[in-house]
């Protein structure tokens, strides 16, 4: 399904390219990019390095190496070398890579002290990160991504469309969002990235998660869930939800904000940049009175993480291309009243943007009653 001996092989050359000698990768996104091996960052050490001339290789803990090579990696060309509790694993990496490697690219997630191990067994070579170098081969998704992404994208909008079945007047933020996650599970998703259920004045808390506080009828509510699905690929979209009729001022502000948010959406295409992107919303919400309250991004690149590049923001001069996947979910938030924000995964085409979210961007009005 992934060319992952594609993946590798692209790695290869972005190494050589960037002038550096090996990149080590340790668990994380890049890892099961260049892989497909999922493995947990724990103390004990996991890596691949690839040296820009010579064979990859991926050095494992021997409790590990079951797994390793029941994963997709087992099935590249790729050598899985395990080391035993009394080895020195960070001696085992440096034997094995080309002599005189001078410039070593650390993935951007490495733990500190695998960093500084590296630099003890390695001790000639200049350390840098390799977050540029590993995230360019990522940053355009292959149709088959596109094709995950759009499954992860309708599992969560399966989510969205039961919401009205656990929200509702009496109950806290906290046992709603326990039923949200369980559907999460439910509806094709292995793992629960976060759930966000932040009702009237936590609404106004961009990254509020859930409190204990008990909704009340006439609110807003805003809820943005995401997970994760088996392929690995991310799902991440806010809706917002009233229980009866919410105040005017609120419908005032959430007429600006879906008129910002389809605007932005409609405007995707290759060419524009991220931060013109993000100025087609904030100027409309500007225009309407609200620029202080819009105090963030308009959205972030997705994939194999929630958050990646591209960033859709001011002062990103980078132009949009086909296959980038990003969301955009411009928010407005008033302080101890009540907040709102809409979000949707758009993944940039040869003309233009598809919006993998297909819900309806306008308020949902639920039954009131307890
Ligand atoms: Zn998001
Ligand atoms: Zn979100």
């Amino acid at each position: 399904m992934f060319d992952l001996a594609d993946r590798l092989a692209r790695a290869r050359n972005a190494v050589a390219e960037a002038g550096l000698d090996a990149v080590l990768v340790t668990p994380g996104a890049d890892l099961r990019y260049l892989t497909g091996y999922d493995a947990r960052p724990y103390e004990r050490l996991t890596c691949l390095a690839v040296p820009a001339a010579g064979d990859p290789f991926l050095v494992v803990p021997r409790l590990e190496e079951p797994a390793a090579l029941a994963s997709p990696a087992g099935a590249l060309d790729l050598p899985v070398v395990a080391w035993d509790e009394t080895d020195d694993p960070y001696a085992l990496v440096a034997s094995r890579l080309p002599a005189g490697v001078a410039r070593l690219g650390l993935d951007n997630q490495m733990w500190l002290e695998k960093a500084v191990a590296f630099r003890a067994a390695l001790p000639r070579a200049e350390q840098c990160l390799a977050g540029d170098v590993l995230r360019a081969l990522r940053i355009r998704k292959s149709p088959e991504e596109v094709e995950a992404l759009r499954r992860a994208a309708a599992a969560i909008d399966r989510v969205h469309q039961r919401v009205g079945e656990w929200l509702r007047p009496g109950r806290t933020e906290r046992a709603v969002g326990r039923d949200i996650a369980d559907a999460i599970l439910a509806e094709g998703h292995v793992r629960v990235d976060f759930v966000i259920v932040a009702s009237g004045p936590n609404g106004a808390s961009p990254h509020h998660e859930v409190s204990d506080r008990v909704i009340q009828a006439g609110e807003a509510v805003v809820v943005d869930i995401g997970g994760t699905t088996e392929e690995g690929y991310c799902s991440d979209s806010t809706r917002v939800y009233a229980l009866g009729q919410p105040p005017d001022e609120f419908l005032r502000l959430y007429d600006v904000l879906q008129r910002a948010q389809r605007t932005q959406t409609a405007a995707v295409r290759p060419g524009i940049t991220a931060e013109q992107l993000d100025a087609v919303g904030r100027d409309i919400i500007a225009e309407a009175g609200y620029g202080p309250n819009f105090v963030h991004r308009t959205g972030h690149g997705i994939g194999l993480e929630t958050h990646e590049e591209p960033y859709i923001v001011a002062g990103s001069s980078r132009p949009l291309e086909p296959g980038m996947a990003f969301s955009v979910e411009p928010g407005i938030y008033l302080p101890g009243q009540f907040g709102a924000r809409i979000e949707d995964i758009v993944v940039c085409t040869s003309d233009g943007g598809e919006r993998l979210n297909r819900t309806t961007r306008e308020l949902v009005v639920l039954d009131a009653s307890p």
